[in-house]
Formats: structure tokens, sequence, C-alpha cells
């Protein structure tokens, strides 16, 4: 091994002369010129020759420094390896070797990555007799390297932690979330997200030895950042007047609060034992994330409240739906039980008024009328109760041919009593027609109609009944001169329980449910109600329905 420890320069080294070529001061002074380091080594690896710029990238003034093998001293032992190995790959292939990047500590005692490029050097007969290459600082190269490489690992959790946010409304699935990509990102110990709640911060999800779950918003690093509405990056706690120790050992702490709308929903917190160990670069990046952390917590909170309402709707809807059925369970039961009894005081009052005749005087005979009256009201009363329950109650109607002109005709002759009774006069204009439908329902529907027509029209009046087809459809119409009803009362009609008072119609009795029957009678057989009346002059009601096609087959017709 040489050891060539003589001289301070290249030029002082001690040079084997069979290494050197002629001009050797000409070639040492342009080497010494080079801006990147130069060595010439032996087959051993020992440093022969080198340049002013290789002292440098040593931090040495003396170049003997580094000579012979004492340039290795100053790598660990992997990266003497390396170098070793590259020398004995160039000997034993006679071919070039990739730079062999290597870390140095230098004189001053900072490291340093330099990239060690090695040839073979040949004597004059072309023998190996060493090696030469260029060593060059690319200290800087490789710290933009790693800044670059950890900006786009950082970049990658961040776009991960989006993924992640977006896939979740549950609160406390984005607290674990955040907290935890915080804590990758910015490699801390300790960490925590702390939601405000009235004049506190309460540690909502925390990682590390915190003793405290709830923090007053007047003292404190986390109440300063709150108040001022900004990030901040506390590399070293001990010299901060407002830091209040919570974990002994943390020295450094990021604070930031989470501003979602202009609004302050929380904050996240970051620490570490070590000060100095956030860098602005992580800093910026834990700002980027914790935005979109107050956004996710913003929206999981939305989404619990609405949640919430959702859930009291559904226990108020069910409340309302159980009052409902209650409500029709009673007004069935009260017009169904009412249904006997009435039938009963209404059979005996007959009997009464019959048996006791003879007796009665005037007076009597009023009073027996008025009872009749309010029995024939009551039972009025309970058949429509019972016929809008039946409607609600959605049940399968039973589909059939049915003869409507049958049904108009037989309801007609049932109300002619009553027509005698009241001196109405009633023309009939009726083809026949065939729908497909309920005809009990259908039935009701146009009784409705013909005996509103006899209530609301005064003694002597007029009454048509039409039937005709229309197109595809047959159109059913009740036309008579009654009392008509005035043009603002005409827009609520076939409202349940909506009744027209005037001072010609204030005394008739009624539920306002027969329009109301009709009309849901008539849309649930695929058909449409219609009316035109003028107060004083008279009304027509009527109906259109889908006539039945012809009978492929056997059906039944109902009449
Ligand atoms: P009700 O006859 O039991 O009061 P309806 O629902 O059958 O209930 O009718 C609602 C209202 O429409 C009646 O109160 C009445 O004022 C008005 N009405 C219905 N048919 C006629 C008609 N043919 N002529 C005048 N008014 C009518």
């Amino acid at each position: 091994m040489s050891t060539n420890q003589k001289g301070t320069t290249s030029r002082d080294v001690d040079i084997p002369a069979s290494a050197l070529m002629s001009n050797e001061k000409l070639r040492r002074i342009r080497i010494d010129e080079l801006s990147d380091g130069y060595y010439e080594a032996d087959l051993t690896g020992n440093l022969i020759i080198a340049n002013r710029s290789l002292c440098n990238i040593f931090g040495c003034g003396d170049l003997g420094a580094i000579s012979g093998d004492k340039y290795f001293r100053r790598m660990d032992e992997n990266n003497m390896t390396r170098l070793r190995e590259a020398f004995h790959f160039v000997v034993e292939e006679g071919e070039p070797v990739p730079a062999v990047e290597c870390q140095i500590v230098r004189f001053g005692g900072d490291l340093r990555s330099v990239e060690f490029s090695v040839a073979l050097l040949r004597g004059r007969n072309n023998e190996p007799i060493g090696f030469r290459g260029i060593v060059r600082d690319v200290t800087e190269r490789w710290r933009a390297e790693a800044l670059l490489s950890q900006r786009f690992d950082l970049l990658s959790v961040l776009q991960q932690v989006d993924v992640e946010l977006n896939q979740t409304l549950a609160l406390d699935s984005v607290l674990s979330v955040a907290l935890n990509a915080a804590l990758l990102l910015s490699s801390a110990e300790a960490g925590f997200i702390g939601l405000i709640e009235r004049d506190y911060v309460r540690l909502a999800r925390s990682v590390g030895a915190f003793t405290t779950q709830w923090m007053a918003l007047d003292t404190g690093i986390i109440a300063r950042v709150i108040h001022n509405q900004r990030g901040e990056l506390v590399p070293d706690v001990t010299g901060d007047a407002d830091y209040v120790p919570d974990i002994p050992t943390t020295r450094a702490e990021i604070a930031i609060p989470l501003i979602s709308h202009g609004k302050i929903v929380g904050v996240l917190n970051l620490e570490t034992t070590s000060s100095e160990h956030f860098t602005t670069q992580i800093f910026e990046f834990v700002q980027v994330l914790s935005a979109r952390v107050a956004s996710a917590i913003e929206n999981a909170r939305l989404y619990e409240t609405l949640q919430v309402r959702l859930d009291e709707l559904g226990t108020l809807y069910t409340q309302v739906s159980n009052l409902e059925a209650l409500k029709t369970d009673m007004i069935r039961v009260a017009a169904h039980d009412l249904r006997s009894p009435l039938a009963i005081v209404g059979s005996y009052i007959e009997l009464l008024s019959e048996d006791l005749a003879p007796q009665l005087d005037d007076a009597h005979r009023m009073y027996v009328d008025a009872i009749r009256q309010a029995v024939v009201r009551m039972t009025q009363m309970t058949t429509d109760i019972l016929s809008l329950e039946r409607m609600h109650e959605q049940r399968d109607t039973t589909l059939a041919r049915v003869q409507l002109s049958s049904l108009l005709e037989h309801s007609i002759n049932e109300h002619i009593g009553e027509i005698r009774q009241r001196r109405q006069e009633i023309n009939l204009f009726i083809d026949p027609a065939v729908v497909y439908g309920d005809s009990t329902e259908l039935y009701e529907a146009i009784s409705n109609l013909i005996g509103n027509a006899i209530k609301y029209t005064p003694e002597n009046g007029k009454i048509e009944a039409h039937l005709h087809p229309d197109g595809d459809q047959t159109m059913l119409e009740i036309v008579d001169t009654g009392f008509g009803i005035p043009a603002d009362d005409q827009t609520q009609l076939f409202q349940p329980f909506y009744r027209v008072k005037t001072s010609e119609t204030y005394a008739i009795d009624g539920t306002g449910l027969g329009l109301y029957l009709v009309k849901k009678i008539i849309e649930r057989h695929g058909g449409k109600v219609h009316f035109r009346s003028e107060y004083g002059k008279g009304s027509t009601f009527g109906f259109c329905l889908p006539l039945a096609k012809a009978p492929e087959n056997s059906e039944p017709t109902e009449s």
C-alpha cells in the first residue's frame, strides 16, 4: 500500500513515475482547474492524485488528509464497500460502472452526498495500473430529489385522504381518517382533533397521552390559534409564553383552526418530541389537509342533524298515522254502531205516529215529524261516513260490465216518491251505456247527484237526466233548475264536508260528503266529474266514464 503523505497539494502527492504522463505538470494544472473533484488511485484504491476541488468537497485544506486510504475513513462501512466493489468490477470486467453515490462526513462534520465515477487507468502497455474519475458533490440535487419525493408522498396521502373522506359521512370515521392522515403527513407522535362546543374545545379524537379532554378558549396556543383564525407552527413550545403543557415531552407543535364556510368548527393539533421537527412544507400540507377535514366535519355534522330530523319526522309520522288510524276507527265504529239504534228509533217513531194518529194534535204531529227528519238526517250521515271510509280503505273494487243506463233509471225510480212530493218535473234522455266498474259504487254516485238535484231544486222545479255517448266515453249529466251555487263557492265543491250556505239552502240538511264521494268513485273508475252552475238559475252535475269494449266472452253484466 502506498502512503504518499508528503505534500499538501495534488502536485505534492508522491506519484509513481509509471503512472505519470510526460507532460505531467501541464496535466496536473488542468486537473486543478476542474470545478469537480478529480482523483487517481492505485489498484488497491489508495488515493495518489487529487485536485483542489476534491479537497473542498471533503472540507480539508490539506490533500494529505484524504490521500492513500484516508478518504475511506470519511465514509461508513457500507459506502466504502460499494466503492471498493466498483473498483473491483472495473478491473475484472474491464468495463465502466455507473457512478457510485456515497455519503461522506466532511472534516467540518457535516454530511455530503457525492458521486464517484470510476474508470480504469492503464500503463504504457495497456495494463491496468489504477483508477481515475470525477467526484461530484450532489448534496443539493439529492436534497431536491428527496424533497420532491416527500412532496409526492404527501400529495398521495392527501389524495388518499380525499378519497376516504368522500366515502364517509359518519363523524367518527371522518375524525379518525383525518387524524391518522395528519399524523402520517407530519410524522408527529401525538395529536388531536378538537371540536368547539360552547366555550370549550372538546378532544373528539386523539392519539397520545393527553390528560385533558376539554380546553378553555381563553388560554394556551390552541385558544390563540382559534382566536386569530390562523394556523401556527411552533418550533419550540418551551419558548412560547402561551403554551400550556400537557404531554411533558412535547417540544414542537402545529395547531390549525378547522374553518368551513367562514365558521370555526374545531382545531387540528399535532405534537412532537423534537423541536425543529416540523418543516414549513409539512405545515403547508397539514393546512391543506385541515381545509378538507373542516368541510368533511361540517358535512358529517349536517348529515347527523339531518338523520336526527328524519328520525323525529319518522316518529311524528308514526304518531300522526296512529292518530289518523284511531280517528278513522272511531268514526267508523261510531257511524256503524249508530245505524241500528237509529233504525230502531226510526221504526218506533213510525209505529207511534201510526198508533197514536187519532190522539195527535198538530203540535204533536210537528214534533214527531221533527224526530223523523232528524233520524233520516243522522242515517244519511252514517251512510256517507261509512261510504267515505270504504273509499279511503282502497279495497279492491268488484269489476264487471255495468249497464249505466239501468243504474240511472233504477235510481230515479227510487227517488220518484220524493220528486212527486216536491211536485218536481223529471225528464229522461237516456241512451244505453255499458261501463266497466263496481255497480254498487256507481249507483251511489248517481244517486248522490239525483238526490242533490231534488234537494237543491225548489218545489215545481225541473230536473233532467241525460246519458249519451261521447266518443269512447259516456257522459251522464243531471240538470236542474234549482238554487244554483254562487261563483265564489264553486271552487271548493268536491272538498269533504264543504257545504254552500245561501239563504235558500242553509236550512237544508246534508253532510257535505256527497260530491266528494262522487268524485272519488268516478276517478277510481278512470272517469272525471264536471259541473256548471249559475246562482238563482240552476246547476248541472255530471261525469264521463270510459265505455266498456264489446264483450269478448261471456263476462257478467250487472245492472
Ligand atoms: P250535502 O248535499 O250533503 O251538503 P254534497 O257534497 O252532496 O253535500 O254537496 C255539497 C254542497 O254543494 C251542498 O251543500 C250544496 O250547497 C251544493 N250542491 C250540490 N249539488 C247541488 C245542486 N244540484 N244544486 C245546488 N247546490 C248543490
